[in-house]
């Protein structure tokens, strides 16, 4: 993590621009190594990527649009061979996440040792479950075994799950078991683009029946424990909070 006086003075200031973006998600790649069942990212990869001048000159744009939040995510963005030097330079300036699919963040642990958050994607408490999420095998006992290592090594590491009909039932005490480990959970409140072929504007979600929503109350009844125990615990982390009360009424 960069804590330093010029970095929170620039955020600082930059809170105060009118009408300026807050949050920003970057895809720096379009490459994944895992499967996962409601993703597009990897049945249509593309090798072709910025540079690293392109996104620095890219993230000093941001920065003068007065964004305070970067998410650096793919694809699998550790992937590309600069993605530490990518890390460093947002670090500087924002609050700085990474993603991963709990498959790289280990081997490539000073890479990303400079991140404000390192996101370790996990959509299960059940190994078996998990796995079949991802379309790997072993990914869950991998993605754990990082979570681990990286709290060990003081890297600030959250878990970040994909809520669907999938998991429903089992994210509050998902939430629960890693907050007793001490590891935030990071739930990022963007909802998917299912739109098909040309019309999809990101080529990111994939529809798939098993993940949409049918319990529509129980999707309700957590978004209210989640708003309760935001209140009590601070290592409940949210895009923005004020969604989930609209999210309910729009469920
Ligand atoms: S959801 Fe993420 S990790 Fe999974 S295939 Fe898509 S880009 Fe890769």
């Amino acid at each position: 993590m960069v804590t330093s006086l010029e970095k929170a003075a620039g955020i600082a200031f930059r809170s105060l621009v009118p009408n300026r973006p807050y949050h920003v998600q970057w895809m720096v790649t379009r490459k994944c190594n895992y499967r996962c069942k409601g993703c597009n990212v990897w049945r249509e990869q593309d090798s072709r990527e910025l540079s690293t001048a392109d996104i620095k000159k890219g993230l000093d744009i941001l920065k003068k649009l007065g964004v305070i939040e970067v998410v650096l995510s793919g694809g699998n963005p550790l992937l590309r061979d600069d993605i530490g030097e990518i890390v460093d330079y947002a670090s500087h300036s924002f609050v700085t996440t990474i993603y991963d699919n709990g498959s790289m963040a280990e081997e490539k642990i000073e890479d990303i040792r400079n991140a404000d958050f390192v996101a370790i994607s996990i959509d299960s408490l059940d190994a078996e479950k998990n796995d079949y999420l991802k379309g790997v095998k072993g990914a869950w006992k991998k993605a754990m075994k990082a979570v681990d290592k990286l709290h060990e090594e003081g890297v600030n590491v959250v878990v970040s799950p994909t809520i669907s009909q999938f998991n429903l039932y089992e994210i509050a005490d998902f939430t629960k078991y890693f907050l007793k480990k001490g590891i935030p959970i990071w739930y990022c409140l963007y909802s998917y683009d299912f739109s098909e072929g040309s019309n999809q504007l990101f080529k990111i979600g994939k529809k798939n029946d098993e993940f949409v929503i049918t319990d529509r109350k129980a999707m309700v009844k957590l978004c209210d424990f989640l708003i309760e125990m935001r209140k009590r615990n601070s290592n409940i982390l949210m895009t923005q909070l004020r969604y989930l009360k609209p999210l309910k009424t729009y469920i």
